[in-house]
Order: C-alpha cells, then sequence, then structure tokens
C-alpha cells in the first residue's frame, strides 16, 4: 500500500543501503529509496516520485548524522552521476562492497561457506582513472560545454576538473574546451543528431605518463586540424598519440568502429608488474592500474601455476592476464571478441618475449568449443567476462573441459553468481576476494576461485 505523498515531507530513519548506494526507509513494509543517505541516519526528506511499490525521495536534511558520513571533497558531486557514495567514508565503501558480495553468494546463493575476504582498497583513492570520456555539447546559450552527465541524464555538467581523474586528463580536458571554442568547432547536439565533436576521449599510461587524445566524430574530418593538434601538444608534450575516432551512428555507443591517427604513434604504452603492454584507442584496458595490479596477482595466486600447466584466458582483452599467467604456464590460450585487442595482445606478447602464447580473436563460447575439438586440455580456466557474464553455451563447454581450477574475475557479481550455480555440481567454490576498482562509486569487482570436486 502506498503510504506517502508527492512533494509531502517526512522523518524517518535509514534502515539498509541498495546496491546503488541509496538509503531505505520504511513505512510499515513500503519502500522510499533516498539517495545520499546512509544506514542508522535519521533523515528528513521530500518525495519525488511515488509508485505502486516504492517512492524516491530527496534527502532535506540529515537530523543525526552516520559516524560514516564524511563531507563530499568534489564540488559538482550533489549534480554528478559519475561518483554515488563520496559521503561515505572509504573504509565504509570498502565493507560496504564486501558486504554486497556477502548478501549474493552467502544470501541469495546460500552458498553460506564459502569464505568471503575483505575488499582490497587503494590507498589513495582518487585520481585513480587512466581514462576519460567526456562528452561534448553546448548550453542555451551556445556556450561549449565538457564535463560528465547529470544523474540519469545526458545533460552536461561543465567542470574543469574532476576527482577521480588526473590532473594531465583535467588539464587537456581544460585546453581542449578553450581550443575548440577558439576555433568554433561544433559540438555534437544527441537530440537533433547534429553537430561534430561528441567526446573527447583520454587515455594515459599511468607508469608511462604517455597521453593519448581521441576527438569522437559525427563525421569525417575535423576542421583546423593541424592548428588544434599543434596547440595541444605545445601545451602538453607528454601526448603521443592523437586520432580521430568516427562515430556517426545515432547511439549511446561511445567510439565508432574506425579511427585515424592524426599524430604520432597508434598506441600507446604502460606497464604492469614487469609487463609492457600496447593498448589501443579500441582496445579494453583496465581502468585503475594500481588495483589491477592488485586484482592480477590474487588471480595468478589463485590459480597456483606450477610451471606445467595448459591455461585458458577467456575474454583476454589485450592479454594482460594471459601474459601474467605465461611465466609460469607451460602454455595459455586467451581468447576475446574485439580483433583489434588480440593484435595488441599477439604484439603484447611479442615484446615480452612471451612466446608460449596463443591468442585468437572470437566470441568465447565459439573458440572455446573449437579448443575442444582440437582436443586442447586446460588445467586452469581464467574467464573475465563483461557485465552480462558468461554464455551459457561457454559455461557447459567449460565443464566438459574439467580443468582443475577456475579463476572467475567479475565486474557483475550478479552475474557472476548465475554462471557459478551452473558450476556448482562438479565444482566447489572455494572463495571470493572483493577488489575495489572504482573508488566513490557501486561498482565492485570480484576474483572467485572454483575447484573441481573430481
Ligand atoms: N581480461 C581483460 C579484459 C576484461 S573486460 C582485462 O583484464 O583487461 C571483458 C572483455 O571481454 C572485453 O575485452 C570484451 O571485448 C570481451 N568480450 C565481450 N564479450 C565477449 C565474448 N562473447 N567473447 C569473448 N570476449 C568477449
Amino acid at each position: 500500500m502506498v503510504l506517502v505523498k508527492k512533494n509531502e515531507v517526512y522523518e524517518g530513519k535509514v534502515v539498509d543501503l541498495t546496491h546503488e548506494g541509496h538509503g531505505v526507509i520504511k513505512q510499515e513494509r513500503y519502500p522510499i529509496f533516498i539517495p545520499q543517505t546512509l544506514i542508522d541516519e535519521e533523515v528528513q526528506y521530500k518525495v519525488i516520485k511515488v509508485k505502486k511499490n516504492f517512492a524516491i525521495g530527496k534527502l532535506m536534511n540529515v537530523k543525526t548524522a552516520s559516524p560514516d558520513r564524511v563531507t563530499p571533497p568534489c564540488d559538482y558531486y550533489q549534480q554528478c552521476g559519475g561518483c554515488q557514495l563520496q559521503h561515505l567514508s572509504y573504509r565504509a565503501q570498502l565493507e560496504m562492497k564486501r558486504k554486497q558480495v556477502i548478501n549474493l553468494f552467502h544470501h541469495k546463493g546460500k552458498m553460506t561457506e564459502v569464505p568471503i575476504h575483505d575488499t582490497i582498497g587503494m590507498d589513495d583513492p582518487w585520481r585513480y582513472r587512466n581514462k576519460s570520456q567526456i562528452p561534448v555539447g553546448v548550453n542555451r546559450e551556445g556556450q561549449l560545454q565538457m564535463g560528465f552527465y547529470r544523474q540519469r541524464s545526458h545533460d552536461i555538467i561543465d567542470m574543469d576538473h574532476c576527482l577521480i581523474q588526473n590532473d594531465d586528463q583535467n588539464g587537456i580536458m581544460n585546453a581542449t574546451k578553450k581550443i575548440f571554442a577558439q576555433y568554433q568547432i561544433p559540438a555534437y547536439n544527441e537530440q537533433k543528431h547534429q553537430g561534430l565533436v561528441r567526446h573527447v576521449v583520454i587515455r594515459k599510461g599511468y607508469y608511462t605518463n604517455e597521453l593519448m587524445v581521441i576527438f569522437v566524430l559525427n563525421g569525417k574530418k575535423l576542421p583546423h586540424e593541424h592548428e588544434i593538434v599543434h596547440a595541444l601538444t605545445t601545451q602538453f608534450p607528454q601526448i603521443v598519440s592523437i586520432k580521430l575516432n568516427f562515430q556517426t551512428h545515432k547511439t549511446n555507443v561511445i567510439m565508432g568502429q574506425t579511427s585515424k591517427t592524426i599524430y604520432g604513434e597508434d598506441v600507446i604504452q604502460d606497464t604492469l608488474d614487469e609487463l609492457t603492454f600496447d593498448i589501443g584507442d579500441l582496445s579494453f584496458y583496465q581502468i585503475n592500474v594500481t588495483q589491477t595490479q592488485k586484482l592480477y596477482r590474487q588471480a595468478l595466486q589463485y590459480a597456483n601455476l606450477t610451471g606445467n600447466e595448459v591455461v585458458l584466458d577467456a575474454y583476454c582483452g589485450i592479454g594482460t592476464i594471459s601474459l601474467f599467467m605465461a611465466p609460469h604456464a607451460q602454455h595459455v590460450y586467451g581468447v576475446e571478441v574485439v580483433p583489434e585487442a588480440i593484435e595488441d595482445a599477439k604484439s603484447n606478447a611479442r615484446n615480452n618475449h612471451l612466446n608460449n602464447t596463443t591468442f585468437v580473436a572470437g566470441a568465447a563460447e565459439d573458440v572455446i568449443l573449437q579448443w575442444q575439438q582440437e582436443g586442447i586440455q586446460p588445467d586452469v580456466v581464467t574467464v573475465d567476462p563483461p557485465r552480462k557474464g558468461c554464455d551459457a553455451t561457454f559455461i557447459e563447454t567449460l565443464n566438459a573441459l574439467a580443468p582443475k581450477r577456475i579463476v572467475y574475475v567479475s565486474c557483475n557479481p550478479s552475474t557472476q553468481l548465475r554462471d557459478i550455480e551452473m558450476l556448482k555440481p562438479a565444482y566447489t567454490l572455494k572463495e571470493i576476494t572483493p577488489v575495489d576498482m572504482f573508488p566513490h562509486t557501486t561498482h565492485v569487482e570480484t576474483i572467485a576461485l572454483l575447484e573441481r570436486k573430481y
């Protein structure tokens, strides 16, 4: 039964936190979700949306604050949709992420005996993003805007810095805004599907400081290309690559399928532990480098390699996990659906002199079947799928291949749970380690270790 009215102000105590980081107040059993509130807080809120089964409230006033409440350091936090948890202390964020994994695996999945370790966090959880995808637009007065989207919208909040991107990215964002205004470069208008520059994407090698700037265009040509390249590279000599990417479709997908290098190299490099990686513009590369090192080291430990194992690395991207495993394995096979990423993986293997690797472009569910037919028998399989998890046919073939150990890295523990449940008859879930790859957001990454029962 609906127990609140729209636009009325109420008071209540927050009893729970959703996985989106919204506090929950209950009127009888009817829930009201209120962003930016924390468990045990007494708050005053205004109801802004009423539905049959729930309502949404806006925080008006915190009457009794949680001891975990902190002042968000970002000036744009109230409007921006980028971060959701800056009002929660970092220690409590890590606990919240662990609790989320416990709720899923212990309560929903009823795997109460599985140890779920503390979330591996960052020492300094700021400036961690090595990739920024900054939308470009104009405001009502026709001025060029760059920044991030307002929560649940595509309105751009014009910004001059973002605390989770690094100083170079902030500097290039501001310089680009000025240069585009100077040369009157038309920004893209999403509703009308008109205008030119849609996004500016900036990638940075964390340990090399190499920078790549990509202008994503609704068109084929950037006017004043030479002047823009000159102005940017003079101000930022660390830029080693500038590209145009062509995205002329009416879509939310940021990058198109084709790009052209207009300055410098085709790729930038970064290092992870002893390995060097080439990173192109279309390939997936983990966003948070220091946490990626912790994630991969944990994955390597779970793989427990002695040097004799055949390893399959599914959803391998540019081969990062594969190459972490290769020095400790007999042979590593990697599969990935983006052909450019497989090209990067092959050159990464060559550059790091890891010749005991084979990389194949294709869907993991198809290629694993092919490998099975070729008689490849893996001892260890690592998987790291996108948010939607693994294809059911992939899990079936994986089960039939019967590796001793599966190391499952996931950016979405609910699809990970679904996939692990399919493997349960033949595998024991030994333990899970959550890793915080995206501080101040609600995302949680997990690594699960599974062992064959027979
Ligand atoms: N293990 C890599 C990449 C993980 S991201 C790393 O740590 O960097 C997930 C990857 O899965 C992306 O590169 C994406 O392109 C790829 N992918 C998505 N669907 C796929 C499929 N069906 N088969 C193979 N790869 C897929």
